[in-house]
């Protein structure tokens, strides 16, 4: 769309926020294209408050009450009792999985609100919805399906309360907290703990298989000059092709279109240390798949993670997060099928892979090829009284060019790919956690004989840091070539289908985010390393 159409457009939903407000009947004011139910909390406040979960409910019902191409769902109820929907845009709708697939068309999955405080996504995410079934974005529905869920952590955003996000600079001034329950949820992509975590993978990702998911958040205060920065799926143990065209094609057409249509700046997401002013590489977070955007790379799907600026004010911050998504919408409509297609071609390729190659279990954060110009605040040094230096930042925005981008992981570890993995029928939560991200487990039918690798375990390595409860556990130890026999009943995980990648990077022993990694042998492990100098991984690969 042009830019001269998107600021008619504007002002006419400008016009009659006006109207609304004062209460104004004019003959000459725009005929209203949606009602005023069909307005966010954030619209009707000026941006003063973001919506409880009743306000986006009852968004979701004026919109609901006008069409008929929205259907909804439920993804939980909430241990407070929310019933968090899931809507599905279609045209024509589509009520069931089985009528998305027979439509050929690509799913698009928008998640908001993962971060109770970062609010930004679930007014953008509605906003988007109304553009798209009443306003001037009627057409990205020609040709794709897309799946909303506008507020993933309802009790976390209803847990209002002031300066549970000072970077956002008070506005609005309440807003929810970061985690459910003290889990924060962006971290649960692994080890499924929480119950958002398995109606996620059950009722989405494995219900109706996204091929995108993009993961709308705000950062926590770098002070870059971006209104938004990204991040793909990070290539990791997966199929590098799905990254590879998030990174190369897709992000840098957004970037360049939405300079292009809105003058807004879009950039790569990391941060950098400004006291060694100025900067000469720019750092993103971590690769690791507990991060929902990361996960999906192991599936063979994209993603694209989303973070607004947090020192720009609510409004700028809604209306940045509602241009990017949807930009993301405007590109999917011209290339869904395109990224459908290298999609499945990774599906093909993970699961026609041969066993016995070498494939990442840890990783380390690299420069990408290509420098960036980073777009940030300009910090200017001064001597503080003791004599040392410290950095003041100033209003000036200035460009440094050159800066290296550290936005690529490169494995530091690997190991030998099996063409199963098998476990004793003991270990039941095992089987329960790799089901939870819909992989199949079978049992044997005889007692039978493998020859492969066992992993012997000399130390269960503590980290020092908590997440989520846990203090993470990084086993070291070696592999032995060995034969073994396994009972009738036991459990085997094969590696011939298209999730290989995320059950290799769960089950591997050295997996720097694996099950080991989330403690989930560690009693076992440590009760045996107390007879014994090593003790037997639980898990034996077969070759
Ligand atoms: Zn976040």
């Amino acid at each position: 769309m042009k830019r001269s159409e998107r600021n008619q457009y504007q002002l006419a939903v400008a016009a009659f926020a006006v109207c609304v407000v004062l209460g104004l009947h004019s003959a000459q004011a725009q005929p209203p294209s949606f009602t005023e139910a069909m307005m966010t909390a954030a619209e009707r406040s000026h941006y003063e408050r973001t919506s409880t979960f009743n306000e986006v409910i009852e968004v979701l019902d004026a919109l609901d009450s006008e069409t008929d191409l929205m259907y909804r769902e439920t993804l939980l109820l909430t241990r407070e009792g929310r019933d968090v929907p899931i809507v599905v845009l279609a045209n024509p709708a589509v009520s069931s999985p089985a009528q998305a697939e027979a439509s050929g068309k690509p799913v698009i999955y928008i998640q908001a609100n993962i971060h109770g405080g970062e609010v930004e996504g679930k007014e953008a995410s509605l906003i988007a919805m109304r553009d798209i079934l009443f306003g001037d974005k009627q057409h990205l529905l020609d040709n794709q399906i897309l799946i909303f869920v506008p507020i993933y952590n309802a009790d976390g955003n209803d847990a209002l309360r002031e300066n549970s996000r000072p970077n956002q600079e008070l506005s609005p001034v309440m807003t929810g907290v970061r985690t459910a329950h003290g889990y924060d949820l962006n971290r649960d992509g692994m080890i499924v703990e929480a119950e958002e975590t398995e109606a996620l993978f059950s009722n989405v990702i494995q219900r109706w298989d996204p091929d995108l998911l993009v993961d709308l958040h705000t950062t926590n205060g770098t002070w870059h000059g971006n209104s938004l920065t990204y991040a793909p799926s990070y290539a990791t143990a997966g199929d590098a092709s799905t990254s590879k065209y998030t990174s190369e094609v897709m992000l840098p057409a957004l970037k360049q279109s939405v300079k292009e249509k809105y003058n807004l700046d879009f950039d790569w997401y990391g941060g950098y240390d400004y006291r060694s002013w100025p900067p000469t590489e720019l750092r993103t977070y971590h690769h690791a798949p507990r991060y929902l955007t990361n996960y999906m790379g192991l599936r063979n799907r994209m993603a694209i993670l989303s973070e607004t600026f947090s020192h720009d004010r609510f409004y700028k911050r809604v209306h940045t997060a509602n241009v990017f998504v949807e930009e993301i919408l405007e590109y999917t409509h011209r290339h869904g099928m395109t990224i459908q297609q290298i999609n499945r071609e990774a599906d093909r390729r993970v699961a026609a892979a041969s066993m016995g190659r070498q494939n990442g279990v840890q990783f380390s954060m690299v420069p990408r090829e290509e420098p960036l110009d980073l777009l940030t605040y300009r910090y200017i040094p001064y001597q503080k009284p003791d004599g040392s230096t410290d950095f003041v930042r100033s209003a000036e925005l200035v460009t440094i060019e050159g800066v290296l981008n550290y936005n690529r992981f490169e494995a530091r570890k690997t190991a030998l790919v099996p063409s199963s993995y098998i476990f004793s029928a003991a270990f039941s939560g095992l089987a329960a956690k790799l089901k939870a991200h819909g992989i199949r487990v079978e049992t044997l039918k005889a007692d039978t004989a493998f020859s492969g690798q066992q992993f012997l375990v000399h130390e269960v390595g503590k980290r020092t840091t908590v997440q989520n409860g846990h203090i993470n556990s990084l086993l070291s130890g070696e592999f032995v070539d060995t034969t073994k026999t396994f009972s009738r009943g036991e459990y085997v995980v094969s590696m011939d289908g298209p999730l290989a990648n995320l059950i290799f990077y769960l089950l591997e022993p050295e997996s720097d985010d694996g099950f080991a990694y989330w403690n989930l042998f560690d009693a076992f492990l440590e009760e045996e390393l107390s007879l014994s100098e090593s003790a037997e991984y639980p898990i034996f690969k077969a070759l």
